[in-house]
């Protein structure tokens, strides 16, 4: 879709001047489609539009062109999609993508989504697996079972594995300690401690530092959505308590996909009275760059679904912005702003 700009009808009377002045700060939003005449004539947009009236209150609504799926994601649904072109059903170990519209969509198409316990009693079947990876044993469990895999690891995240497993093989085990800047727990963290034979420690919070030890090497990574600043800090904890003895490596494998986002959704954020920020409840960089618009937009707010969004929030408000996390469907976010468009239609009865 080329337009992202609508313009809906709703809440109440405004008087001429307040409608140029709200003209005036939307067109200096940087609105791609902004019309330069709007209070001259109805407005025709390709996106469904409400034609408005001078005496109406108007809100713009943009939605975040750099937001939406990251080319992991992408990659991942597309080959589910062609998988389940030729066949169904076709097995996703864990959700295929943190975003339950977009699980849900796929599952009518087939996609069965299972948990490693079913995982381990099934034989003969077609399972993908999908961008954050999985650590060695479930591919042997694999092939054991005569299980066909169909691999989506996003690239980023198979060659961190790669790296991870490099330095374990290569770094003496009674010298040194893996560490990974990461959720616990989390799918792509399981996926990389799985590359030390589970040696590695996973630190999450401050106090995980506990578990590491001072006195010995250190080889320091992280998972690719965590945030640069956190491992900036970390690192720097790190040099701060570490042996001057004893050798500390560490990388930054923070995938940019996530953190080259943030500059631009800060200003996507602050230049709107109101944003919606779509987004899984599961996705870890949903929740970071949720973290973002909210600092800077305290009016921001997080919502999975179109029903999420309470008429009353857009009293008094001129511009909505939309936008999401590397999960997020581009699909939902447009569901979003005819939900928008919908509230206002219904407000104007
Ligand atoms: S955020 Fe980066 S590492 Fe994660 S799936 Fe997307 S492209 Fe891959």
């Amino acid at each position: 879709m080329s337009v992202f700009v609508r313009c809906v009808l709703i809440l109440h009377k405004f008087s001429a001047d307040n409608g140029l002045n709200t003209r005036s700060e939307g067109d200096q939003t940087g609105c791609r489609d902004s019309p330069m005449n709007i209070w001259q004539k109805p407005i025709t947009m390709s996106y469904p539009c409400i034609t408005y009236s001078e005496n109406k209150h108007m809100i713009k609504i943009e939605m975040d062109t750099g937001s939406g799926f990251c080319f992991g994601v992408v990659n991942a649904i597309k080959k589910a999609e062609q998988e389940l072109d030729n066949a169904s059903p076709l097995y996703c170990l864990g959700d295929i993508v943190h975003n339950g519209s977009e699980v849900e969509r796929l599952n009518k198409r087939g996609l069965q989504i299972i948990e490693h316990e079913e995982f381990d009693s099934l034989k003969n079947v077609r399972v993908l697996f999908r961008a954050h990876g999985e650590p060695p044993s479930t591919y042997l469990a694999a092939k054991a079972n005569h299980i066909q895999v169909i691999d989506a690891t996003c690239p980023v995240v198979l060659k961190l594995q790669q790296r991870i497993k490099h330095a374990y093989e290569t770094h003496p085990h009674h010298e040194w300690q893996i560490v990974i800047y990461g959720k616990i727990g989390h799918a792509e963290v399981n996926g990389l401690v799985g590359q030390t034979g589970n040696t590695a420690i996973v630190v999450e919070h401050w106090e995980d530092l506990d578990q590491v030890d001072m006195n010995k090497n250190i080889c320091l990574f992280a998972q690719t959505t965590k945030s640069i600043s956190g491992f900036n800090n970390l690192v720097e904890t790190i040099k701060k308590k570490i042996n001057p003895a004893v050798s500390f490596e560490f990388y930054d494998t923070i995938c940019r996909q996530v953190s080259n986002r943030i500059p631009n959704i800060r200003t996507f954020a602050v230049r709107h009275d109101i944003v919606f920020f779509v987004s899984g409840t599961k996705s870890s960089n949903g929740k970071a760059l949720f973290d973002e618009c909210k600092a800077v937009n305290p009016n921001s707010h997080l919502i999975s679904t179109p029903e999420d969004i309470t008429p009353s929030l857009l009293k008094g408000v001129s511009t909505a912005g939309i936008c999401g996390a590397t999960s997020t469907p581009k699909w939902l976010m447009e569901e979003v702003a005819k939900k928008l468009e919908k509230i206002a239609s219904v407000t104007n009865d």
